[in-house]
């Protein structure tokens, strides 16, 4: 039951099958509700055994939770994932650091480290095995018809079809947002991140590692085949030149870069850069309308939060949407909607913000900026309190969680 009105041809669609889609689709998939899955472009292909993706993300355990309780970790698990147990943070213009274990806390790893291809294909195998779900597929969203008890779907493959509710998981250039005429506000950052997968000559030790430079931080983060996964934030002409440079002249130059902390770099594969931008939408609903993951908001990747904040939007949607059918409530209802906004938008301007001070703070020469950064991270890494508290929050395991992200939550 969704809710009083004429009978819609499905309850949910979901544009966009990126991480945050598949996961909202296994959400109300396993809770009953029909959904219509929308995607663009095909899921990858079979990929050959030991090669890793230049896209990776780091996962907080409030992440790995809600795949656990979806069903999709083992899978994961199974194509390949990585746990790291330690992060070392410090700064190029002093010699400021702070080292991040998990024994601090009493877990067994601080996260994991999970190629983006793993996460989809896992999410989509699960919630196609749930049943209830339509997969468009390649099928791009094209218009969007509010009706009274319901929001008209037109596709690009001329497939058209009824919902209850449209949930844009389509990314920051969310077709549904414009359509459902949201704006969007922030900057670009000047800034691309090259990311690449390299091998080095001394062991990563299960350790996620970030140098912040002026230019940019410059973060290696450890795969299970031993090699790292690089993510390096720098200006657009310095990000062209070192991808136009020979991979031995490349290899030399992020080593050094990077202070010689894993000795020398030996392979490197798979360079790419993506333009870096801060944005949010002015509001995450319109009329049946609800937006989630990079559609709603676009984090600097410095602390690697952008699809954990998205997990955590898809599992708070799922969890309204699910309150509400189980009450009998038009699940598209403004008063359903707007619980979904109150609850996720603070958390996640909150991230942003604090990620936005990180990366204005670190990136800054000044020399009282400078020695106040250095203070803060020794004085951080000393005070065992505030250390934990930080370890938590980067972790998930702060703040107001939904049920599928709660520890030990069945
Ligand atoms: C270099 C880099 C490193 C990062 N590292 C991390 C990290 O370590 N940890 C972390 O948490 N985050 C990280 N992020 C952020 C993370 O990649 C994004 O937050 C995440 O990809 C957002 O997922 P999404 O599913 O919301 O959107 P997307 O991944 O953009 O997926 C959107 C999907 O919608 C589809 N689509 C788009 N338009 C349409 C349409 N009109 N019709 C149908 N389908 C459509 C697309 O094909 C795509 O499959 C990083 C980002 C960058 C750039």
């Amino acid at each position: 039951m969704t809710g009083a009105g004429a009978r819609a041809d499905c309850d949910v669609a979901i544009v966009g099958a990126g991480m945050v889609g598949a996961t909202l689709a296994c959400g109300l998939a396993e809770g009953g509700l029909r959904v219509a899955l929308v995607e663009a472009t095909p899921p990858p292909g079979d990929w050959p055994a030991g090669s890793v993706d230049t896209r990776v993300s780091a996962l907080t355990a409030a992440s790995r939770q809600i795949f656990l309780r979806l069903g999709a970790w083992s899978d994961m698990v199974e194509l390949g994932v990585s746990p790291f147990g330690h992060m070392r943070v410090w700064d190029a213009g002093g010699r400021g650091s702070i080292h991040f274990d998990c024994a601090d806390i009493g877990t067994a790893q601080l996260g994991h480290i999970v190629e983006n291809r793993v996460m989809q294909r896992a999410l989509l195998a699960r919630a196609r095995g749930l049943g209830g779900l339509a997969l468009h597929c390649p099928a791009g969203l094209e218009t969007l018809e509010p009706r009274a008890a319901a929001i008209r779907v037109g596709l690009s493959d001329g497939g058209v079809f009824d919902a209850r509710l449209v949930v844009g998981a389509d990314g920051a250039a969310s077709r549904v947002r414009q359509l459902a005429g949201i704006g969007v506000r922030g900057w670009g950052y000047d800034q691309h991140a090259l990311v690449a997968t390299v091998a080095t000559e001394r062991p990563h030790e299960e350790t996620a590692w970030q140098r912040f430079l002026p230019t940019g931080p410059l973060a290696f983060l450890p795969l299970r085949d031993g090699r790292c996964s690089i993510v390096w934030s720098t200006d657009p002409a310095r990000a062209r030149e070192l991808v136009g440079l020979s991979d031995a002249e490349f290899m030399e130059r992020l080593a050094e870069s990077f202070e010689y902390r894993l000795g020398r770099v030996t392979g490197v594969s798979g360079r790419a850069t993506f333009p870096l931008r801060l944005q949010h939408a002015a509001g995450y609903t319109a009329p049946r309308v609800a937006l989630i993951g990079d559609a709603a908001h676009v984090i600097h990747p410095l602390a690697g939060q952008g699809v954990n904040l998205g997990l955590l939007d898809a599992a708070a949607l799922a969890e309204r949407v699910l309150d509400a059918a189980a009450a009998g409530m038009d699940i598209g209802a403004p008063r359903v909607l707007r619980g979904y906004e109150r609850w996720r938008k603070g958390d996640n301007l909150g991230m942003m913000l604090a990620m936005d001070g990180f990366k204005r703070l670190f990136g800054s020469a000044a020399s009282p900026l400078r020695l106040a950064r250095n203070l803060g991270l020794d004085f951080a890494d000393a005070a065992a309190p505030l250390k934990h508290a930080i370890i938590r929050r980067a972790m998930g395991l702060r703040g107001d969680l939904p049920r599928l992200a709660r520890q030990g939550y069945i």
